[in-house]
């Protein structure tokens, strides 16, 4: 798969391209190597070297330039899955502990881009889940029962909360609190120089072109340079080619994003919508948010990628038909020009989790792939879960994300 991971023009990239870490050359030893420049290898490089750990991370192009760069942003503590839809899956008490490990993602994202003081436009938020039909209200209804009943904290807003609060016309909605929302790019290479700060080298433009397990390690070569190593990360977002083994576990999907020009103040009294996220229960979902300068932000229409699409004239048609959608959904839109518009690939896992650990196939290697909708919060797991298990700390968390988890029978 040697695709771009997007198209268009995503808002977070800076106009101009600034060399900002070097390339490999020649030969280096390390503790732990990751491979990718995102913000999964990112808030892993910063968890490895924060704990002491020789840490090198080896990006193939320009860091936080993949599905990063293309990110909406909305850092939620709630998988793609319902708690009611894993449940089925997982049975309660593994969903119920997946879930948590969401809502603590979150929290550790947040406290610890404010604690580095990095610039990522970060905001705390909530979100409202909102379903537009009866039959996404009964799901609903029943959804936020469980969720109640699992001790997630949720409100219940009616048809009128829901109108007054986002300007949508729906049939009911959960809303939850201690979301947040950010400039994706700004957070990835903040955290990758405070993983600098903290004892990480950081390259780019090194692509990753073998891994050689040894005895006591593994062999990294990349086109101008070799590290040794005692283990190697993967955060390449999904299995690259370099992995077709693993490649059958995800499914890639393309979705869309549409930020518009900054809004007025009459402009967003017309539209209604209040300082929160929303998306709504459909799927494919589509969601909504405000930026840091007042852009609204809209997405979703995720399309599975099939062989032989044609994939720009395939996103000038859903960037269309994804505007119709809103203007739908909120009418005073259609005053309101776009700016930017993109479309990024994302790999789906069967469950819509992670993969995050060891696979036996790969000796020394951890992983950490397959980010669906909503990534960024099991990125800041996978940071937490892979250090403890290259310590070797054991916890029932590891096994909820591993390759060989079990659908309930
Ligand atoms: C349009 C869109 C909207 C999204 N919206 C949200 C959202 O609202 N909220 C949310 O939480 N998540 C969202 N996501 C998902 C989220 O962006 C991803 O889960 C996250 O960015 C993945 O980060 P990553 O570091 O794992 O992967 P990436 O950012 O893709 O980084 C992987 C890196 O690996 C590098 N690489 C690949 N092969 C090699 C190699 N051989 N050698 C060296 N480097 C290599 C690539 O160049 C790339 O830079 C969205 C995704 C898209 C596409």
């Amino acid at each position: 798969m040697s695709q771009s991971l997007w198209v268009g023009q995503p808002l977070w990239l800076p106009a101009k391209t600034t060399h900002q870490f070097p390339k490999l050359s020649g030969r280096h030893k390390t503790t732990v190597a990751i491979v990718g420049g995102g913000i999964t290898a990112a808030l892993t490089a910063h968890s490895f070297a924060s704990a002491g750990i020789e840490t090198v991370v080896l990006e193939a192009g320009a860091v936080a330039r993949g599905s990063t760069a293309a990110s909406s942003a909305l850092i939620l503590q709630e998988p793609d899955l319902e708690l009611a839809q894993l449940a089925d899956r997982y049975g309660l008490r593994s969903s119920q502990r997946i879930w948590q490990l969401g809502q603590q993602s979150v929290r550790d994202l947040t406290s610890l881009l404010r604690r580095l003081r990095i610039r990522c436009d970060l905001a705390g938020r909530s979100a409202i889940y909102y379903a537009a039909d009866a039959e996404a209200l009964e799901r609903l209804r029943q959804e936020f029962q469980l969720r109640s009943r699992s001790g997630f904290a949720a409100d219940w807003l009616g048809v009128r909360e829901l109108r007054d609060t986002t300007g949508i016309s729906g049939r009911g909605a959960i809303r939850t609190h201690g979301n947040a929302q950010l400039d994706p790019y700004s957070a990835c290479v903040g955290v990758l120089r405070s993983a600098v700060a903290a004892g990480a080298r950081v390259f780019e433009h090194s692509q990753v072109q073998r891994i050689e397990v040894q005895k006591h390690g593994v062999r990294i070569t990349t086109p101008h340079g070799t590290i040794d190593s005692q283990g190697v990360v993967i955060a390449t977002g999904y299995a690259t080619r370099y992995f077709r083994p693993l490649a059958g576990r995800f499914r890639l999907y393309r979705t869309y994003v549409l930020a518009t020009e900054p809004v007025s103040a009459r402009q967003r009294a017309e539209l209604g919508l209040s300082d929160v996220m929303v998306w709504d229960a459909r799927r494919p979902y589509h969601y909504a948010r405000w930026t840091h300068d007042r852009r609204l932000l809209l997405g979703g229409g995720d399309q599975l990628v099939r062989p032989g699409q044609k994939r720009q004239r395939q996103f000038e048609r859903a960037r269309t038909e994804l505007r119709q959608y809103f203007e739908g959904v909120f009418p005073a839109l259609a005053d309101i020009p776009t700016e930017f518009a993109w479309e990024g690939l994302f790999a789906m896992t069967p469950d819509s989790l992670p993969y995050i650990g060891p696979h036996p196939r790969y000796p020394r290697h951890l992983f950490a792939l397959g980010y669906g909708g909503n990534g960024i919060s099991f990125s800041q797991l996978a940071a937490r879960l892979l250090l403890e298990q290259w310590r070797g700390v054991k916890s029932r968390d590891h096994t909820l994300f591993a390759f060989d988890r079990t659908r309930r029978s």
